[in-house]
């Protein structure tokens, strides 16, 4: 595709990688029957191919954005389905991010906006302030129908209907030693998944340890900045990614590591970013590139190792596969795998290469098309009629499991649990 970047623009690095994917892509549509809002809405503007015309329009002309480019784009789950559809390698990926952050230096939103974006980035990525907020979202959640009455409280009683009913358990900070170790590697600690779900942790270091590997949790390590990358925060994300490069490679430097490990799959995208992100950054280039090429999703990691055969219970599973995984880190054969190999007979939802709407925080901005793509998604899977749904991404774990009946868990739970470890947490059961 043509574009009309001057030289004075393209001097700037990242806008000549904004206009070196606005060429590739060669307007062929393709990719707007897998982008879940054009399925939706039926609109061209909120389609890939739309907001690539948009993206580009804003940023040759370096106009502030109007409120209806700025509405198409928010409205873009980065959910990258599109990027496995392109036959032209657009990367779709690096282009939104460009723009929202691009958006968020010189557009002024209205300021209900403001305040629940600012609340977002400054709770959800502190573990200890996101278990506040989560107990008083808790007391709140009466009111969540009254705020859902008016336009601008919409996010807030998203976010209220979201909150789990029960009170969480801090996630341990235990990393048995293996009793033969065959390596050493670092564990995600996150921000939302150790406040939501502490089991996912548990789980994996029982399993990594039965395994042979020692677990480590960095020091200084925490999330992985996606929440408010997503939100167009460029220099929150940047400075959450060098504060886990610190982190990562004192171990690396440290005891060594085979492998930095992540169990919700949505920070596993980001982190295997760190490289280009922080590409411009003479004093972090090299050690984020490095960081990014230990970066590995469990289900990545585990089908490669001698895992035993598990008989599954007889129980079968429909496995969501989140966005995340199967279009960010195109990981689509491992988790299944894993999950046959446990015993399980598992299946899969039809359109599964669909968004459940989950996406970050877009079901807290965007709650109306999020909780159409969750209605959506959570009917497909109840048609399967599986005793468990497994996934590995806490979103789409929160997102489906507020919409559905059937236990929903980690797939590294339930190959943990088929494997010698105990039943995962939502499956209820004694013992
Ligand atoms: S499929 Fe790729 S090349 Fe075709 S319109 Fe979409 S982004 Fe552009
Ligand atoms: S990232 Fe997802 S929602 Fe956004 S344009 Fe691509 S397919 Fe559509």
């Amino acid at each position: 595709m043509r574009t009309d970047f001057t030289p004075e623009q393209l001097a700037d690095s990242a806008t000549a990688v904004a206009e070196a994917v606005i060429r590739k892509c060669v307007h062929c549509g393709f990719c707007t029957a897998t982008c879940p809002t054009y399925v939706l809405l039926g609109d061209e503007l909120d389609s890939p191919r739309g907001r690539i015309y948009l993206m580009q329009n804003m940023l040759e002309k370096e106009e502030t954005p109007s409120p209806q480019v700025v509405k198409h784009i928010d409205r873009c789950l980065s959910c990258l389905s599109c990027m496995t559809t392109c036959p032209s390698g657009v990367n779709y990926m690096h282009l939104v991010d460009h723009a929202r952050a691009y958006i968020e230096r010189n557009y002024r939103r209205p300021w209900s906006e403001r305040l629940i974006r600012s609340m977002l980035s400054a709770v959800l990525p502190y573990p200890g302030r996101f278990r506040v907020a989560l107990a008083l979202a808790r007391i709140a959640r009466p009111a969540a129908p009254l705020l859902g009455g008016m336009r601008w409280s919409r996010p807030l009683a998203a976010m209220l209907a979201l909150a789990p009913r029960r009170s969480t358990e801090q996630a341990t900070q235990e990393t048995p030693r293996p009793v033969q170790q065959k390596g050493r590697v670092a564990l995600l600690q996150g921000c939302a998944e150790p406040v939501l779900k502490p089991e996912v942790r548990s789980a994996t270091i029982r399993l990594l340890a039965r395994l042979g590997y020692q677990t480590v949790l960095a020091p200084g390590e925490g999330c992985c900045g996606a929440l408010v990358h997503h939100m167009g925060r460029e220099e929150q994300a940047l400075e959450a990614a060098r504060r886990n490069v610190d982190a990562w490679t004192r171990e690396i430097e440290g005891g060594g590591l085979d492998a930095i490990l992540i169990t919700a799959s949505g920070c596993g995208t980001t982190i295997k970013d760190y490289g280009f992100m922080l590409r411009a950054d003479p004093a972090y280039a090299d050690r984020a590139a490095r960081v990014s090429a230990l970066a590995k999703d469990i289900s990545e990691f585990l089908v490669g190792s001698d895992l035993p055969q598990g008989d599954g219970r007889g129980l079968t599973i429909a496995y969501h596969p989140a966005c995340s995984i199967q279009h960010g880190q195109k990981i689509t054969e491992a988790p299944k795998r894993l999950l046959e190999r446990a015993g399980y007979a598992v299946r899969l939802p039809a359109e599964a290469h669909l968004c459940c709407g989950s996406a970050g925080t877009y079901n807290i901005l965007q709650p109306e098309i999020a909780g159409q793509l969750g209605d959506r998604k959570a009917a497909h899977i109840g048609r399967l009629g599986a005793d468990v749904i497994a996934t590995g991404n806490i979103g789409c774990a929160m997102q489906i499991g507020a919409r559905t009946a059937t236990p929903i868990a980690h797939v590294v739970e339930l190959v943990d649990w088929a494997t010698g470890g105990p039943a995962p947490a939502a499956l209820n059961l004694p013992g």
